[in-house]
């Protein structure tokens, strides 16, 4: 019997123990053939992109772990084509996402520049609706192609109907049902980026908020400032070794927001303030924590694996953040990443 895979080596907190199956799926039947096959089995199933939303316990999978490797990305027209709209591109669920960011901003396909450098597959992008910098995918999708567990059947969802909302979909909702096979985004063509929603990047940029600017800009001011707070993956440098923000900015109601924090109002009347001003102004510092787990030292926000870590110094950091936050503030921060065989 060979070894079994160690989930630490999946994940880019560097944390979780053996998966008892490890099956890595280059093709979407490959996929699906894994998952039906465990589902018949009646084992667990864990769906892997890049292992950047992760945090696995340290007992690790009892089930099968499917590593989604799939690769294409194809457009609907040729970049050298001349058409006035956009172009809809299919991407495989496996591909990378930076990489296809990267692609987009040289093919001059504009509306998810402001996403460079976060890490992870493009399949996963729908789950918890990626955003940063002003964007998030929901704005870009225009459909999703699943594998429906429940249903044991393809289902193509439109974006109006993947439930999309701040940092969540339906997929999250229903957790584990949806294989994401391919995602398809519906991009405008031109040399410049969309709208820049978010103040610090126009700051970076030197533009307006809501100018544009030139594409291959956007990608390497959001990439500067995102290294600047080790939201790049380094693996040099162990304030990346993360799963990015570890927990999601709180919508409130304005009466309970503390005095001095930030507030964006949101179209139901409560405000989203944020988890990190919350964090620092309830007395953890960047850097909080021991020699095994930590605040980063660049970012609040994420908890970081110093090396030697195990999962349950990383929840037990997470507890004490979030029951710190509720004791000053009255508000429980909720985590982002997903928890696997494991609780916070
Ligand atoms: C340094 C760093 C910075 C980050 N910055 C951001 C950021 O700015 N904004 C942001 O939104 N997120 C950010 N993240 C979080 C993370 O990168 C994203 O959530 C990313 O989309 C996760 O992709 P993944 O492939 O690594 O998913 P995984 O971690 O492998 O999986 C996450 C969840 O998605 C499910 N899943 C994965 N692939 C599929 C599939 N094909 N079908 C169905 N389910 C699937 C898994 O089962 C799991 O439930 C950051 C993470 C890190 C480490």
């Amino acid at each position: 019997m060979p070894d079994p895979e160690q989930l630490r080596d999946h994940t880019t907190l560097r944390l979780g123990g053996p998966a008892k199956q490890f099956v890595t799926a280059t093709t979407d039947d490959e996929v699906i053939a894994a998952v039906r096959s465990a589902d018949e089995a009646g084992q667990p199933v864990l769906v892997l992109g890049g292992g950047s939303n992760l945090v696995v316990a340290d007992e690790g999978f009892p089930g099968t772990v499917v590593e989604v490797a799939t690769r294409g990305i194809v457009p609907d027209v040729e970049d050298d084509e001349a058409t006035c709209g956009g172009v809809l591109v299919r991407v495989a669920a496996g591909e990378g996402w930076d990489g296809f960011v990267a692609r987009a901003v040289a093919s001059g396909w504009t509306g998810v520049e402001a996403l460079s450098g976060i890490p992870g597959s493009v399949g996963a992008t729908p789950i918890q609706n990626v955003g940063a910098y002003g964007q998030e995918v929901s704005q870009t999708i225009a459909s999703v192609r699943v594998w429906d567990r429940v249903l044991k059947g393809f289902r193509t969802f439109a974006a109006a109907d993947c439930g999309f909302g701040y940092r969540h979909s339906r997929f999250k909702a229903d957790p584990g049902r949806h294989v994401v096979l391919e995602v398809t985004f519906q991009l405008r063509r031109g040399d410049l980026g969309a709208p820049v929603a978010y103040a610090e990047l126009a700051r970076a940029l030197g533009v307006e908020q809501g100018a544009r600017a030139p594409l291959a800009d956007v990608r390497t001011a959001v990439l500067g400032l995102r290294g600047g707070k080790g939201m790049v993956l380094d693996a040099e440098d162990h304030d990346t070794w993360s799963a990015g923000s570890f927990f999601t900015n709180p919508v409130v109601d304005p009466a309970v927001l503390p005095e001095g924090a930030p507030a964006w109002p949101q179209p139901d009347g409560r405000v989203k303030t944020s988890a990190a001003w919350l964090i620092d102004h309830a007395g953890f510092a960047k850097g909080h924590g021991n020699d095994r787990a930590s605040l980063s030292t660049k970012h609040t926000l994420a908890l970081t694996n110093r090396g030697p870590a195990t999962t349950a110094d990383l929840l037990a950091l997470a507890r004490e953040v979030r029951d710190g936050v509720e004791r000053t503030y009255g508000i429980r921060l909720v985590n982002e990443p997903v928890l696997v065989g494991c609780e916070l």
